[in-house]
Order: C-alpha cells, then structure tokens, then sequence
C-alpha cells in the first residue's frame, strides 16, 4: 500500500478539522471564562441565569446546525456534540440545555418540518426561543408508545389533553415538540408530533422536579387541558410521529454520550490537578503508583468511550448506520462517566465528599446519564436486538 492509499485509509476518530477544532476550543474556554464561576450557584438554586442562556444564543450555541439562511451556523451534528462535550466538561447541566435543543428540537424540525414550519421556527430558535422534546409521561418512560396523550381534530385546529413528565428545559421552552395519540386503538400508528408554543390555551409548565443532578437544567411536568393546537403546527404526518421520536432519540442518545464523555474529562482534570497539589506521607499524591495507575485507567476508559462517542456521531454524519453504535456510547461513556467521578470523588478525600470541591457535583450529575434518552437496559435491548438478529 503506498503513502497515498494510506491517507485514503481515512483520518483517525479523533483528529478534528481546524473547523472543529477551533469551534470546540472557542466553546470550552467560553465555557471555563464564563460559566465556571457560576456552577456551583446554578446547582444550588436549580436554575440557568437568563445572562447565561442570552450568551449561549450568542454564541451560535443554540442553532448550531440551523442552516446560515435561517440564522443559524450552519455546522454538523459533529458540531453539535462537540459543543456537548465541552460544555460539560465545564457543567452537564448547560450540555444538557444545549443538546435538547440542538440534537432533539432543531433535529427534529430540520428533518421533518414543512419549508413554512421552517421559516417560522428556526429564525426563532436560532436567536431567543428555547426548545424541548415532550414524550414521557407517568405511565410510559422505556415504554414510550404506551403514552396517554390524547389528541382530537376540531375544525382547523387540533385539541391536546393530557401531561408530560420529566420534560427537560420545560421551564424555559416555549417551542414544545409534544406527541400525543390521535388513536390510542392504533397503538404507534395513532402517535402524531406536534410544535405547541408558549401562550397555546390550555398549556401550563407543572412541577419542576427537585433533582440528584444535572440540577440546573429544569425537568418539568407539561399540563395540556384542551389545549388549542393549530393545524399548521403539526410535524410530520398525522399517526407518523413514532419515527420523528425513534429517530431523533438515535440521534440524541450520541449527545447524551458526548455530555458524559465531556463529565468525565471534566472530574479526571480535577482529579489530575489535585492529585497533583495534596501531599500525604511528604510527597504528592499523584506521586504513589497506586494513584497513577487508577488515573491511567480512567484515561484510557475515558479515551474509549470518546471514540465511541464520535464514531458513532460521524457516522450519522456520513449518513451510515449508526444505531447500534449510538447504544453502544451511551451505554458505555455513562459508565465510564459514573466509574470517573466516583475516582475522582475518591482521589480528593474527604474534599470529595464536600460541595466546596467541584467533584461531588459531577458524581451527582453523571447518574442521569443511565437513565434518560432510553435506560442502560434499554440500550442493551438495542444492541441484542441487533447483534441477535
Ligand atoms: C432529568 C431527566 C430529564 C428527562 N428529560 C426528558 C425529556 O426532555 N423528554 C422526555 O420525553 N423524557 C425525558 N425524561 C424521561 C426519561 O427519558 C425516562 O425517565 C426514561 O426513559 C425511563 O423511563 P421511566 O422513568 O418511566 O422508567 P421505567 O421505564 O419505568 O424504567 C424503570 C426501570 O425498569 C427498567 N425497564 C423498563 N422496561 C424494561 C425492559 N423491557 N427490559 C428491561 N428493563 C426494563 C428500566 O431500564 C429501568 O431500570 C427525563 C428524565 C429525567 C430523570
């Protein structure tokens, strides 16, 4: 094989474009120079600051992959998840923010809304609207077509009844993609998505959620009492909302890698940083070589997830399958996620233990990571189903 065919071979996983790279790069330091700061507050109020969110905006955050004509940047999904990431190295709640918006709502709308439903809501998404995704609801989580929804046609609108639950940025939103039932006899075949905004009649925000982690990301419950629904918001065909919400959480699921990734890298600089400062026996601790080894592993478990992670990402890019390999990052960078945090949790000590250090926080904040855009059960469904045949 010669030079030129070796190149051919394709680019290692992890090498960005100078593109990528130098998005990644602005996003962190952002991310360090600006929110740093404020993760503990954040935490401890359960709330994202109207400054921070304005700047998210801003800078390009919350319409990464919104075409320019729309107002948006125009970038990857690749984009996308690499804000992820470096957002939460820094705080998972703000990737979180972030990824709802991009990797579910504007996902959602860039590949199943009319050009007019376009040229409505992506304008408004790129520069001041907050998106979310509601599809759980109290009776159905992992068994998600099992919703209760109910949605009936009058005239020209559509009238919504029913209650999401666990609804991240459902405090903030007002651009919902909600799903509901136009026949609950019709099974998956009745599901139908809808883009219902802020100010609809009947659509109240219920109960913020009071949270292990991620706490200042809002998980909230949506009241919808005959709630008048245009016929122009609906997304997608009527009874064919279970591939806008199958397909998009595919997707999604990457994003929830990326964050996990981006908490673990977060918690091993901590990790590295004091393991470097804190003497016992008279010399640093990063100096025995039982630290050394576990920190060596926690790299390398995080360098694999990472991978995982954007090979999957690249790979919906390129347009190839990728749901297995979507399960598979979830599932694995959110343990290697729990696996660093609680090292690192360990490595600072009774300091670790504490809100005055940052690593609890991120202990605390890894766990969703199992749970939500499909449990780690579910996952492995995925990919038995899969590999099985
Ligand atoms: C912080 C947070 C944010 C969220 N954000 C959103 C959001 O923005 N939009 C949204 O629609 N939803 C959101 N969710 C909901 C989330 O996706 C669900 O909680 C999740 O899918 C699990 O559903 P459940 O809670 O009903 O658990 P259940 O489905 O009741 O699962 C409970 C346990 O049973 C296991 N289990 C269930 N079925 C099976 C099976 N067939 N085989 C093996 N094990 C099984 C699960 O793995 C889990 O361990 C959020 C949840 C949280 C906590």
């Amino acid at each position: 094989m010669n030079a030129t065919n070796t190149a051919a071979a394709g680019t290692p996983l992890t090498v960005l474009s100078d593109d990528e790279r130098l998005f990644r790069d602005s996003v962190y330091q952002f991310a360090d120079r600006e929110i740093r700061p404020l993760v503990r507050e954040m935490d401890e109020h359960a709330k994202i600051p109207q400054h921070v969110i304005d700047k998210l905006f801003e800078m390009g955050l919350m319409g990464i992959e919104i075409p320019e004509a729309h107002g948006g940047g125009g970038a990857t999904f690749f984009h996308a998840v690499l804000a992820v990431e470096a957002l939460s190295r820094v705080d998972p709640a703000i990737g979180v923010f972030v990824d709802v918006q991009n990797t579910l709502v504007i996902n959602a709308l860039l590949r199943w809304a009319t050009a007019e439903q376009k040229q409505r809501f992506l304008p408004q998404l790129a520069s001041r609207s907050i998106g979310a995704y509601a599809l759980s609801e109290s009776g159905s989580g992992s068994d998600a077509f099992a919703l209760a929804t109910r949605v009936t046609r009058r005239g020209d609108d559509w009238i919504l009844t029913g209650r999401k639950l666990w609804i991240t940025n459902g405090h903030e939103a007002d651009r919902i993609i909600v799903f509901a039932t136009v026949d609950p006899s019709a099974g998956y075949r009745g599901i139908t998505a809808f883009i219902v905004e802020r100010g609809f009649e009947g659509f109240t925000v219920g109960k913020k959620e009071d949270k292990l982690g991620i706490r200042a990301s809002s998980t909230c419950e949506l009241l919808f009492e005959e709630c008048v629904v245009p016929a122009a918001n609906v997304l997608g065909e009527v009874g064919r909302g279970y591939r806008i919400a199958i397909e998009t959480l595919n997707e999604g699921r990457i994003a929830i890698g990326a964050q996990m990734v981006g908490l673990a890298q977060g918690a091993l600089d901590h990790a590295i940083k004091y393991t470097g400062e804190r003497k016992q026996f008279g010399k640093a601790i990063a100096e025995f070589q039982a630290v050394q080894h576990q920190l060596a592993r926690a790299a390398t478990e995080l360098h694999a997830a990472r991978l995982m992670v954007y090979e999957a990402a690249r790979l919906r890019d390129a347009r190839q399958p990728f749901l297995t390999e979507a399960a598979m990052c979830k599932i694995f960078s959110s343990e290697v996620a729990e696996r660093v945090t609680s090292l690192a949790v360990n490595l600072f000590g009774g300091y670790g233990f504490v809100k005055d250090y940052p690593v609890e926080k991120l202990y605390r904040d890894a766990k969703i990571g199992q749970i939500y855009e499909g449990t780690s059960n579910l996952q492995l469904q995925t990919i038995a189903k899969q590999i099985l045949g």
